[in-house]
C-alpha cells in the first residue's frame, strides 16, 4: 500500500488536475490511496464565506465565485454539457450548511462549512480518473477518521480510525485507487471535525499509519525540502534526505513543507516519506527516513505575524514553579502556543502566533494576579546547524528582542528596525 497526498496547487486548475491524473497513473507501486486537498485557496474563500453568512450578509456573490471557480475546471475538464450531479449536491449541502450553522458556536460551523473544499475537489479529481478510464474510488474521509470534538483543531481517536480504514480501505482490489479527502474527520456525533489549516499532509500520515503504508509521498510544487523558503532566501538548496528528527524539528519551528503532526505516524512505523515535485514527477525529491545524516546546511525558518508576551507578577514575588504550571494551564485553555519561553526573578516570557483574541482572553483570565505587555508584529527567526556568518545576516538592520541558542539551534525574535531616513 502506498500512500499520495495532493495538495491545493496541484489541482488549482484543469491543466493541474490532468498532471495530477497523469502521476497517478504512473504510479509504479499499488494499492494507491490518493489524498486531496480543496483546490487552489479554495479554503480561504469558504473562511471569507463563513464569516459573510455569519455577518448576515448577503454571500451569493462569494457562493457564485466558489461555484464559478470549480465549474470551470469541471468545463474544461468534460465539456460544458456535462451533467455533475454528485457536485451539485455538493454546492446545495453548503449552502444548506451556511444557513443551518449561522448561529452555532464559530469553530463547529467552521469545520461545517470550510470542510467542503475537500469534499469538491475529491469529488472533482474522481471523476476525471473514472473518465480516463481508471478504476477508482470516492472515499468520505469522515467515515475513516475518527475524531473528538474539539473544532478545528481535532484529535484524532485511533482505536475507531485505525479500525475504519481497515474495514474500509485493506480489502480493495489491488488497482483500484482510494480517493479521499485530506483535512477531514468526524465526531463521536457524526459532525464534521478538521484537523488545523494545511492538515491534509496529517491525512495522509494517518492513512498511512493505520495501513502500514510502504512509503508516503507528498507531492509539492518545489522540488523537495529546501535550505529556506525559496520566496524569502536566495541560494537556496534542496536537502536530499533528511531524518524523522530533523524533519520534525523543522516543522517543529514553522517550516511550511509539511505540517508538524504529519512525522509522528510515519515515524512510529518507520514509513519512508518522500517530498516530492509535482512540476518535476520524475526528480527524486526528498526522503526522510530514520537513516541519520551525520552533517546538514544550515536550515532557515521564518516565522512572521510573532508576538512577545511578558507576564510578571503584581506583587513584586518571584515567578515560582506554582505561578507557572498555572500559567500553563491557562495558555493550554486558549490555546496559545508557545513557541519559545524564558523566565527572570519576577518575569515571564513567551512568544506565541500574534492572535490576538487568544492572547485577549488568557490576559482576562490572569489579570487579577498578574500584569501583562505584548509586544506585536515580530517574527521569530530560527537557524538549524547555524554559523556565525549566516547568524549576523539574518540579525542585520534588526532589532533583536528574545535570543536563545543551543547547540544546533538558534532563535532569534526579532522586531524591523524602522527605515528612518535622514532629512
Ligand atoms: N485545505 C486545507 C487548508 O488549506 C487543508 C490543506 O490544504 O491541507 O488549510
Ligand atoms: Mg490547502
Amino acid at each position: 500500500m502506498v500512500v499520495y497526498k495532493f495538495g491545493g496547487a496541484s489541482v488549482a486548475d484543469a491543466n493541474s488536475v490532468q498532471n495530477v491524473v497523469r502521476i497517478i497513473t504512473s504510479a509504479e507501486h499499488h494499492p494507491l490511496v490518493v489524498v486531496v486537498s480543496a483546490m487552489g485557496k479554495t479554503t480561504n474563500l469558504l473562511e471569507v464565506l463563513l464569516n459573510e453568512s455569519r455577518k448576515n450578509e448577503d454571500f451569493s456573490n462569494r457562493f457564485e465565485e466558489l461555484v464559478r471557480y470549480h465549474y470551470d475546471i469541471v468545463n474544461d475538464l468534460f465539456g460544458k454539457s456535462f451533467k455533475f450531479e454528485q457536485l451539485d449536491k455538493a454546492f446545495d449541502d453548503l449552502r444548506n450548511n451556511l444557513i443551518t450553522y449561522k448561529k452555532h458556536k464559530y469553530d463547529l460551523a467552521y469545520d461545517q462549512i470550510v470542510s467542503f473544499g475537500e469534499i469538491i475537489s475529491t469529488i472533482i479529481v474522481n471523476q476525471i480518473l473514472t473518465h480516463s478510464g481508471i478504476d477508482s474510488r470516492w472515499c468520505d474521509a469522515r467515515k475513516l477518521i475518527k475524531t473528538d470534538d474539539t473544532y478545528r483543531e481535532a484529535i484524532i481517536d485511533w482505536n475507531e480510525t485505525i479500525q475504519n480504514v481497515t474495514e474500509q480501505l485493506t480489502s480493495q482490489n489491488e488497482h483500484q485507487i482510494i480517493i479521499t479527502q485530506g483535512f477531514i474527520g468526524s465526531n463521536s456525533e457524526g459532525l464534521t471535525t478538521t484537523l488545523g489549516r494545511e492538515g491534509s499532509d496529517y491525512t495522509a500520515a494517518i492513512l498511512s499509519f493505520c495501513l502500514d503504508a510502504e512509503y508516503m509521498a507528498i507531492w509539492k510544487d518545489v522540488p523537495g525540502i529546501l535550505t529556506a523558503d525559496p520566496r524569502l532566501f536566495e541560494n537556496v538548496a534542496k536537502i536530499d534526505r533528511l531524518s524523522y528528527k530533523e524533519a520534525i524539528e523543522m516543522t517543529y519551528y514553522g517550516a511550511k513543507v509539511i505540517h508538524p503532526k504529519t512525522i509522528k505516524p510515519i515515524q512510529n512505523k518507520n514509513i519512508p516519506l518522500w517530498v516530492k515535485s509535482f512540476i518535476d514527477p520524475s526528480g527524486i525529491g526528498t526522503l526522510i527516513s530514520g537513516e541519520i545524516e551525520l552533517t546538514y546546511p544550515p536550515m532557515i525558518v521564518i516565522e512572521p505575524n510573532q508576538a512577545l508576551i511578558h507576564i510578571s507578577t503584581k506583587d513584586f514575588s518571584f515567578v515560582g514553579e506554582h505561578h507557572l504550571s498555572k500559567l500553563f494551564d491557562i495558555f493550554n485553555k486558549h490555546r496559545v502556543r508557545v513557541n519559545m519561553m524564558r523566565n527572570t526573578a519576577i518575569s515571564f516570557s513567551v512568544c506565541t502566533s500574534d492572535l490576538r483574541d487568544r492572547i485577549e482572553n488568557l490576559y482576562d483570565d490572569i489579570k487579577s494576579e498578574f500584569n501583562m505587555v505584548v509586544d506585536h508584529d515580530l517574527e521569530l527567526v530560527t537557524i538549524r546547524h547555524f554559523t556565525e556568518d549566516l547568524i549576523a545576516k539574518l540579525k542585520n538592520g534588526k532589532i533583536i528582542l528574545f535570543e536563545e541558542r543551543l547547540r544546533q539551534t538558534i532563535q532569534i525574535v526579532v522586531k524591523e528596525v524602522p527605515n528612518m531616513i535622514r532629512k
